[in-house]
């Protein structure tokens, strides 16, 4: 047996771990000792992670669907096939009618590859991938009142902070080494404040829950910032010597009351002082938030006013002191670095400057596109009105994690092509024309980056299965058969070197330099060879940092007669996305089998329902079965759901409204009616919609 260093394929917190082969396969894993993340530990999913790439349950190779049923191809024929469709597509639409779909768990080598693949072959901007439903009001919000939207802290700084604040974030469920950090560092003496309409397991260890209504984030924000302005706790230094913009902000907070915050959160007053007071006063906050803050209609400007509080602090620029958006999926961090968005190249280069457009055209040999890019969201809603033709989708399932999910699929049935790059038959991957098999993280070569900004090597430790390639090689081939030999990479070293002379914040990171480094933090150039720990030290990309007065949104749909409950969306520890790799392992899947529905025992009552009835559950989009867990984890009136489980898929049920800056949907917040089943009835894993036959896509 040998044990080949890699990194956690789960969550963006990315734990070091030794992926032990034999004969092989990989037939376990083991924490890396001394990482500086992970520091010799695993969550449940990271000790897991052979199950999860599992050859036996794996595509091993190509598929091509005829008369509604897929049939074996040679990559000969299916590549073809895809080269065609996408030629068509474009002699008849034009390049706004094609595009990628790429994938927060693959490489950045794949990542780069991908935005390559659409803008140098495809002659488009419509590349996107799933940071658009999970962080792209950081990304939008932070570019506005900072210049960059990623942590501006390393994980480690957790333990210098003396009081730690989590807004919208499950941490011990979603990023469960960054959990087990904050509740040591509660054990030590920091204060630890949760704020989340639900008990999660955080909020029932930390010091102050405030239990704050479903989509109230930024009347409760602007609520502490006017307390602190009312009693003078703010950092005056800080907002004159690195701030501008306080004097509308002030005013625009000068009418609100500390009873009107109370009465719009539902926190009370005394608790509300008892904040503002202790986050002011701290020597280091350490301020993070999750998807509770960003998958709202309002979500940049809830980024925005977890800013306004942060600046006004001065809570920023020092070691265990900052603003830091937990991203989600092990390599989403990388996907936005790498350029796979519509409107940024690597490194966050705008689409639109001229500058920056002809540099990459030189690079690349080539003639890029002018148009601005459609969202993931835009593509769908495109393909819907017949503007839209052929899509690449590499790695993601939109049917299962996005919102209003018969929207999605009334999308996909109206391409003329979709083409599905995965390690195994999602939901997404039953509606693909052609099915290309992925290699899995651990078959290739590359690197992923965390939510701290560490860039860090994986190793190939196995072969693929089958037939299966990594997606930049497929990417690669295909660019040739349309024409386009510049992805033509000798392996990934020299594709990452590529992007790194081309990117800025990684000009002075290489394959050697992370293999000395545990990884390298961004940005890495000239002026800081060994990365960056902390980001905002002395200025911010924008030279001060913006106050922007923001005002509470309430949720675009809210309860009423016909739908009285308020439901939002969560993620268990035990799973993860879709479901389709953590649900390949027997440990993970007996912890939590089933998408059950989250209620308070007094609504069950009213309902007159037994814990674990099957109740089905309603929204004006769609319908699901399932049972029902009664439980004080959720206020009364608000209901919580996972999306882990294709039998339970309860983005049949949410709303697509959208952020109209980020275009982020609003997943965490939709209006449903719960009706139970008779008690010895069980649950139907075939509910649908009101106006799409599932069973017939
Ligand atoms: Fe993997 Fe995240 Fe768990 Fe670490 S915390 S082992 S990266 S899933």
């Amino acid at each position: 047996m040998r044990v080949v260093p890699s990194i956690c394929t789960f969550c963006g917190v990315g734990c070091g771990l030794g992926l032990r082969v034999e004969d092989g396969r990989v037939i376990g894993v083991e924490p890396q000792p001394g990482h500086p993340v992970s520091q010799g530990q695993l969550c449940s999913k990271g000790w897991a992670t052979s199950f999860a790439i599992d050859p036996y349950k794996r595509l091993t190779q190509p598929m091509i669907k005829e008369h509604g049923h897929f049939r074996p191809a040679s990559w000969d024929e299916a590549l073809g096939r895809v080269a065609e469709e996408f030629r068509s597509a474009l002699d008849e639409q034009g390049p706004a009618g094609v595009g990628v779909i790429s994938c927060a768990r693959a490489t950045n080598e794949d990542n780069y590859a991908a935005q390559k693949f659409a803008r140098a072959v495809l002659k488009t901007h419509n590349i996107d991938h799933c940071a658009r439903i999970c962080h792209s009001p950081s990304v939008a919000g932070l570019a506005r009142t900072l210049g960059s939207g990623a942590m501006s802290n390393s994980i480690a700084d957790i333990d210098q902070a003396d009081l730690i604040l989590v807004i919208g974030a499950d941490v011990t469920e979603n990023h469960a080494m960054i959990g087990a950090r904050m509740l040591r560092a509660q054990a030590r003496g920091a204060t630890l404040v949760v704020v989340d309409p639900r008990k999660t397991r955080l909020a029932r260890l930390a010091d102050i829950h405030l239990q704050v209504r479903l989509g109230s984030n930024i009347a409760l924000l602007n609520g502490l910032l006017q307390i602190i302005f009312a009693n003078g706790w703010e950092n005056r230094a800080f907002i004159d010597s690195r701030c501008e913009d306080i004097q509308p902000l002030r005013q625009h907070l000068a009418g609100l009351t500390p009873e009107q915050t109370s009465a719009a959160t539902g926190v009370t007053v005394a608790e509300l002082q008892r904040l503002a007071f202790l986050y002011s006063h701290a020597k280091a906050a350490f301020t993070a938030y999750g998807m509770g803050i960003t998958q709202f209609q309002s979500g940049t400007n809830n980024v925005i006013a977890v800013s306004n509080l942060v600046l006004v602090c001065g809570q920023i620029g020092r070691p265990g002191t900052g603003i830091n958006p937990l991203r989600g999926q092990n390599n989403v961090q990388g996907a936005c670095d790498m350029g796979c968005l519509p409107n940024v190249y690597p490194g966050y280069q705008a689409v639109s400057d001229p500058a920056v457009q002809a540099r990459f055209a030189a690079a690349w040999a080539t003639e890029l596109p002018q148009a601005p890019g459609l969202t993931s969201q835009g593509m769908l809603k495109a393909a819907q009105h017949g503007d839209f033709r052929a899509l690449m989708i590499m790695g993601e399932d939109p049917l299962l994690t996005d919102p209003d999910q018969n929207q999605v699929a009334r999308a996909f049935a109206a391409l003329d092509f979709l083409v599905v790059v995965e390690l195994s038959l999602t939901e997404t991957a039953k509606c693909a024309d052609v099915l290309l098999p992925a290699a899995a993280f651990a078959e290739k070569d590359g690197t992923f980056t965390n939510c701290e900004r560490r860039v860090q090597r994986i190793r190939q430790a196995i072969a693929a299965p089958g037939l299966a390639r990594g997606d930049w090689q497929i990417l690669a081939e295909l660019a040739v058969r349309l024409g386009y030999p510049g992805m033509a990479w000798a392996d990934a070293e020299a594709l990452f070197a590529e992007m790194a002379a081309l990117t800025p914040a990684f000009s002075a990171i290489s394959y050697p330099a992370l293999d000395a480094n545990h990884g390298l933090q961004w940005p890495c150039d000239a002026a800081h060879p060994q990365g960056s720990p902390i980001l905002h030290e002395h200025s911010f990309p924008l030279g001060r940092g913006r106050l922007l007065p923001v005002t509470q949104v309430p949720p675009d749909e809210c309860p009423d007669a016909e739908y009285p409950f308020a439901m939002t969306t969560h993620r268990l520890h035990f799973h993860y996305g879709g479901g389709s790799m953590t649900r390949k392992s027997p440990l993970l899947e007996r912890e939590t089998p089933a998408g059950l529905l989250f209620m308070h025992p007094d609504d069950g009552e009213t309902l007159g329902l037994l814990n674990h009835q099957g109740v089905r559950v309603s929204s004006r989009r769609g319908y699901l079965e399932t049972r029902v867990q009664l439980t004080d984890d959720v206020p009364v009136g608000t209901l919580a759901m996972p999306y882990h489980f294709q039998e339970a898929p309860c983005n049949r049920l949410t709303n697509d409204a959208q952020d109209p800056i980020s275009k982020m949907p609003e997943l965490k917040a939709c209006a449903v009616r719960v009706e139970p089943l008779p008690p010895d009835q069980a649950p139907s894993a075939q509910a649908g919609s009101r106006e799409v036959d599932h069973a017939s896509l």
